[in-house]
């Protein structure tokens, strides 16, 4: 099963080959297994669709596409035994091929699965099609209520106003609030009828339902952070001007501190504040984040505010992907053994110095292995499997019985939350 690393390296192997091309047309299998999202769809997502990028996130791969009608991803999961392949269109197409891109170069992207657990997907909040089947309503309505909640905490805060939090309320607006009024009245107007109203009221929804489905966390910070910059015209734009310009204000508030409430929310507040109140330009596109924070680029409090408490083993939460995403079984034992902390101890007994070891283990580890996989990564895209991978140089994972590496006595292996765990009784306590 690939992890974090093997996914890295394809990521990185595919996107060196294809990033700019353009995709002229998109073939699927007829297996249902792998298709998350309907083919016909990603066939019309795909066609004309540049590729901008490939990068991993979490154990996904994800294509980043530019359209004329609004950017979107095509979502890669890997699953057991799915891999990428670049090759060119004459080469014979292997069996259990799934889907083919077929790029302008007249190379082809193609997906490979024996054993159908990869999963393929479109994430993305516009096109020509978004949202069909109700899903956007569900959307705009969740986005909605939330405005509306802020709205509400608003007028609580104006009707308890005092001398000191007017003009607080109205540092929140980029621009002059008293100057902003009248604009504001206009623009709700012209919004609330036209193409521009319509355009951020559907990414509001986008940006909450994607959120929203994933983790409540991101879906907090996306809706805090979103009704501030677009949603604002569609959803406030009803009420009058003077309870409009104080619920901007508190809108406005919202959304910055918002960035900074919740862990793994950081790379969202920047977006967030880039399409800050006043900001005309087009939508900001929502991207795909998956769930849990980044381990390789986690800092030390955040880190440590994901572990503090918790009761189960130290082992079963680095592998806990709503905490960290990306963190399979070999990396968290190799971890561990770098960290000199058994995989059975309880988290909440890891102390802070133990933690921050144990972070700056799982980025050596996986710094090590996207290293090794990066120098052999022809091998993994273009033909066979993942040779090179396994070559990194294991202390404890699979080596049950033979010396450790550090004080030469045996590996011992235990099994915890069902799977095995590696480690060496005397360098770890
Ligand atoms: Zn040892």
């Amino acid at each position: 099963m690939p992890e974090l690393p093997e996914v890295e390296t394809v990521a990185n192997g595919v996107n060196a080959r294809v990033r700019g091309e353009r995709v002229v047309a998109a073939w699927f299998s007829d297996k249902r297994e792998p298709m998350k999202t309907e083919p016909a769809r990603m066939e019309r997502v795909l066609t004309g669709a540049v590729i901008r990028r490939v990068h991993r996130v979490g154990k996904t791969v994800v294509m980043d596409l530019a359209r004329a009608d609004g950017d979107q991803q095509m979502l890669i999961h890997l699953g057991m035994t799915g891999r990428l392949l670049v090759n060119e269109a004459e080469a014979p197409r292997v069996k259990h091929t799934h889907a083919v891109l077929s790029l302008e170069s007249g190379r082809e992207v193609r997906f490979v699965d024996p054993r159908r657990f990869g999963r393929l997907s479109i994430f993305g909040m516009e096109g020509p099609d978004w949202g069909r089947g109700g899903k956007r309503e569900a959307a705009l309505k969740i986005a909605k209520k939330s405005v509306k909640e802020k709205a509400r905490s608003a007028d609580k805060l104006r009707a308890k106003d005092t001398a000191a939090q007017v003009p607080k309320l109205r540092a929140g607006l980029a621009d002059s609030a008293a100057g902003m009024a009248g604009k504001l009245a206009k623009k709700a107007a012209a919004s609330g009828k036209g193409a521009a109203g319509k355009k951020s009221g559907k990414s509001t929804a986008a940006g909450k339902s994607t959120a929203a489905g994933k983790s409540t966390a991101a879906g907090k910070s996306t809706a805090a952070g979103k009704p501030t910059a677009a949603g604002k015209p569609t959803a406030a734009g009803k009420p009058t001007a003077a309870g409009k310009l104080a619920a901007a204000g508190k809108l406005a508030g919202a959304g910055q501190s918002a960035g900074t409430r919740k862990l793994g929310e950081a790379r969202k507040s920047s977006e967030t504040r880039e399409t800050g109140p006043g900001t005309a330009g087009p939508v900001k596109f929502a991207e795909f984040a998956g769930s849990g924070a980044e381990p390789l680029t986690i800092g030390m409090e955040e880190f440590q505010a994901l572990f503090r408490g918790r009761k189960t083993p130290i082992k079963s939460a680095l592998l806990n992907q709503k905490l960290l995403h990306g963190v399979g079984n070999i990396y968290a034992d190799e971890a561990l053994f770098r960290a000199g902390v058994r995989p059975g101890r309880q988290t909440a007994r890891v102390t802070r110095v133990e933690l921050e070891r144990l972070r700056v283990g799982l980025v050596e580890v996986l710094r090590q292995a996207i290293a090794l996989g990066g120098s052999s990564v022809s091998d993994y895209v273009d033909a066979e499997g993942s040779r090179g991978f396994f070559q990194m140089e294991h202390r404890v994972y699979q080596r049950t019985g033979e010396p450790c590496r550090v004080c030469g006595r045996p590996i011992r292996k235990i099994v915890i939350g069902g799977r095995s765990s590696h480690f060496c009784p005397h360098c770890q306590r």
